[in-house]
C-alpha cells in the first residue's frame, strides 16, 4: 500500500513505515532534506500536496513543524514570522482527502490535536548500552492523532529504568550531571549511541536525529494502519460496517 509522508526531513518516520511494508512516497517544502531522506522526496508545500494528491495514496503520515508550540519557543512566538500553529490547516487537508492519517506532534502541541495518542520508547523497549557500559533507556514520548482509532501498545512507564536518555539539542551531555546536578534530561555525545536508541539504521545530522520519529514507532503505526484498512476493505468488513456508521470517528474510505 501506498503512503504519503508530509514534513519527512530526514526520514525517520519513513523508515518505519518501509519496515512496516508501505510504499513511502515524502513531500517537504525544504530542499535540503532530499540529501538525507531514504526515498523519493517531492519538493512542494505539504498542505497543498496533500489537496492535490493525498486520495491517491491508501493513508496519509504528517508531522508538521513543532516550533511555535514548543515551549521553549513561547517567548519568540510573536517576533519569529517563520514559526506557525501548523496542524489546524494540515487536518484541514487531510480530512478533505477521505483518507485515513497520522498527525504526529510534541507534548506541547497536545492541545491543539483531538485525543492524541502517546508513543514513547520504553513501549517498544527500546534501550542500548552507552560508552562507559550503562544500560540507557530511550524516554521520548511524541503524540499521534489518528482517525482511524489508533491504540498505544501499553503504558509510558520508565519506573524500572535507572537511566533514561532523549535526542534534543541544548542538552548537557553528562549523565551523571543531568539526573544529579540539573535533575534534567540526557542526549548522549556519541552519535553512533542516539542512533541505536533511537532505532535509527540511515544517515542523519545531529539535527536529523533531534526531529527525528523513532522508526519503531512508525513502524508500530504502519502495522496497525494496515491491518486497519485490510479490514474496512475485506467482504466480512460488512458486519463491522454498521458498528463503524454508529461512530462519527471513521472517516469515508473509497473503496479502491
Ligand atoms: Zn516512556
Amino acid at each position: 500500500m501506498r503512503l504519503l509522508e508530509t514534513h519527512g526531513c530526514q526520514g525517520g518516520a519513513h523508515a518505519g513505515y518501509v519496515r512496516a511494508g508501505w510504499d513511502v512516497t515524502g513531500v517537504d517544502i525544504d530542499r535540503r532534506h532530499a540529501r538525507y531522506y531514504p526515498g523519493e522526496l517531492v519538493i512542494a508545500d505539504a498542505a497543498t500536496y496533500i489537496r492535490e494528491h493525498g486520495h491517491e495514496y491508501d493513508a496519509i503520515h504528517t508531522s508538521p513543524p513543532c516550533q511555535w508550540y514548543t515551549r521553549g519557543n513561547a517567548p519568540r512566538r510573536g517576533t519569529e514570522t517563520r514559526w506557525e500553529r501548523s496542524i489546524p490547516a494540515i487536518r484541514d487537508a487531510l480530512q478533505s482527502t477521505g483518507r485515513p492519517y497520522v498527525i504526529e506532534n510534541v507534548k506541547d502541541a497536545g492541545w491543539d490535536m483531538e485525543s492524541p495518542v502517546t508513543l514513547c520508547g520504553c513501549m517498544f523497549d527500546l534501550s542500548t548500552t552507552d560508552t562507559d557500559g550503562v544500560e540507557i533507556h530511550l524516554q521520548r514520548p511524541r503524540l499521534f492523532e489518528t482517525n482511524w482509532g489508533m491504540k498505544p501498545p501499553r503504558k509510558c512507564d520508565h519506573s524500572h529504568h535507572t537511566w533514561v536518555a532523549g535526542a534534543y539539542g541544548g542538552a548537557r551531555r553528562d549523565k551523571y550531571e543531568a539526573k544529579y546536578v540539573r535533575k534534567g534530561g540526557y542526549v548522549p555525545k556519541d552519535k553512533e549511541v542516539v542512533k541505536r536508541l533511537l532505532g535509527v539504521e540511515h544517515h542523519m545530522t545531529w539535527n536529523g536525529l533531534y526531529e527525528c520519529v523513532p522508526p519503531p514507532y512508525t513502524e508500530y503505526i504502519g502495522v496497525a494502519l494496515s491491518e486497519t484498512i485490510e479490514a474496512w476493505r475485506s467482504p466480512s468488513s460488512l458486519i463491522s460496517t454498521a458498528r463503524r456508521a454508529s461512530t462519527a470517528v471513521l472517516p469515508p474510505l473509497s473503496q479502491t
